[in-house]
This record gives structure tokens, C-alpha cells and sequence, in this order.
């Protein structure tokens, strides 16, 4: 994994994969009990049984395992080694109740599985390593990122802040035309959902809290999702920040554009 490639999806993604680990340990513990309970009995119905239901079990503790094991690696060296897109829908849609589950028993933060999730799925998403224009990438941005007692509101339009510097509205702006692509301030998930359907993108890069961002990358499925957390120095859903360097990265190894520099041009 490179420099860059870190800094968008963290080691908090160990976690995630810890978890998965156990989750994976105790679906195979599960399918042994499936098998190895009844077992004693299938012998009475046919002497050849157990050994079918032995092969089937074997087989699917093998799929669990070498599953678990190419995320692990899909992850840790940042390329698409097989079914990437696959794993996605596998992680998002499967793994990540279960893994829920498993936390919340283990008395494991939520926030802290949502943040190694989070970290879990960027890596996914950027393993693929596509190049996608700018035209087709959106960021979708919360409205908290707006200095609350601004006078000029953004939500339709970004460019119409002014720069003052006072919120990290401005260096956004400069993101935005630097790379030459569409940035939204959504004031919702209602909204966000709106904006997605009317833009059509191929990539949201967006900007929440743990929460949103969990369910955003699971209700978009499967339009691939790079969720980058903000920062709450005064608390929730007001004056949020956001590392504008992080957003900058991630574009940097998505964007259609060989060098970043020239975009201007
Ligand atoms: S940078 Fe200044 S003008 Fe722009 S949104 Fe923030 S406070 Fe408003």
C-alpha cells in the first residue's frame, strides 16, 4: 500500500479485518456443529452420507476461509486481485451486520467499527484502481463543513463562497478547481440521494461522520463510495471540518488526469 493510499484508508481497517477474522472462525465452528451433530445419525440413512456432507461442509469452511484470506490480502497490498467487486458486495451487504453483531458482543465501540469499515471499504474501492474523468467523480460534502454563522450559503452552489478562509469551505473550492470537478453540499441523506440520481456519477468521494457514511456506502451499492470522516471539534452537525489533504489524495489516484498539476492548465 502506498503513502497516499494509507492516509485515505488508515491501519483502523485492522479491526475490521480482526473481527472478520473471528466472524470467520465462528461461521466455520457453526458449519463443523451442522455437520458433525446429525453425523452420527446420516450413517443409519446411507453408509456413504457422512462422508458426502463431510466433503460439503469441508468445501464451504474452504470458501469462508480463502475468502476471508484474499480481503485480507486485497487489502493489506492495495491491488484488485480477484472478484474486488464481489468482496465489496460480500463486505457491505453480509459481513458487515455480522461483524456488527460480533463488536456489539464483544463491547467493541460502533463508531470504532464504522471508522475500521469505513478504512475497509476505501481500500476496496481503490484497489480497483480505476481512472475515472472528472466529470463522472462527485463529492458530496455535509453542510456542517459551512461555517454556521457564514452569511453566504453554499448549499446550491459552492463557488458562491467568497474564500474568506474561515471554514474549510475554501479550500474545497480550490479542490474543486483544481481537479475541475462537481462538489455538493447536501443537507441531508434525502438530498444526497437526490443529487446522486440527478449527477449520475461513477465515484462518490463523501464527507460525513461514521454513521452516515456506513449507511451511505450501503445504500449506493453499487456505486463505489470513498468516505472520508470530518472532524467534530464543537460536537455533532455543527462547524465540522474536514482534511482537505485527504480529499485531495484520494482524487489524485482516481482522477483521469496523469498529472495533478496540469489540471489547471
Ligand atoms: S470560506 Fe468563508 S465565505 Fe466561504 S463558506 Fe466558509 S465562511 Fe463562508
Amino acid at each position: 500500500m502506498t503513502a497516499a493510499e494509507e492516509k485515505i484508508a488508515p491501519p483502523r481497517k485492522r479491526l475490521f479485518i480482526s473481527l472478520m477474522g473471528l466472524t470467520c472462525l465462528i461461521l466455520v465452528g457453526l458449519i463443523f456443529l451442522i455437520w458433525w451433530v446429525p453425523n452420527r445419525g446420516l450413517a443409519n440413512i446411507h453408509p456413504n452420507l457422512p462422508h458426502i456432507v463431510g466433503i460439503a461442509v469441508a468445501v464451504l469452511s474452504g470458501v469462508a476461509i480463502l475468502g476471508t484470506g484474499l480481503l485480507v490480502l486485497t487489502t493489506a497490498l492495495g491491488k484488485d486481485i480477484f472478484f474486488t467487486r464481489f468482496m465489496r458486495l460480500v463486505v457491505i451487504k453480509f459481513l458487515l451486520p455480522v461483524i456488527e453483531f460480533v463488536g456489539r458482543m464483544l463491547g467493541i465501540d460502533k463508531d470504532g467499527i464504522r471508522q475500521s469499515f469505513i478504512a475497509m471499504n476505501n481500500s476496496l474501492v481503490i484497489s480497483q484502481r480505476q481512472k475515472i474523468s472528472p466529470d463522472r467523480i462527485l463529492v458530496l460534502l455535509p453542510h456542517c463543513i459551512q461555517l454556521f454563522d457564514c452569511e453566504i450559503k453554499v448549499t446550491g452552489d459552492i463557488n458562491k463562497c467568497v474564500l474568506c478562509g474561515r471554514c474549510d469551505i475554501k479550500g474545497l473550492v480550490e479542490i474543486s478547481r483544481k481537479y475541475h470537478i462537481d462538489i455538493s453540499v447536501a443537507t441531508g441523506g434525502t438530498l444526497a440521494r437526490k443529487v446522486i440520481v440527478e449527477k449520475r456519477p461513477k465515484l462518490v468521494l463523501a464527507v460525513a461522520c461514521e454513521r452516515d457514511l456506513t449507511s451511505g456506502i450501503k445504500d449506493c451499492y453499487p456505486l463505489p463510495v470513498i468516505g472520508i470522516l470530518n472532524d467534530r471539534p464543537f460536537g455533532p452537525c455543527f462547524n465540522t471540518t474536514v482534511d482537505v489533504g485527504k480529499i485531495d489524495d484520494a482524487l489524485s489516484q482516481i482522477l483521469l488526469i496523469d498529472d495533478p498539476a496540469t489540471a489547471d492548465s
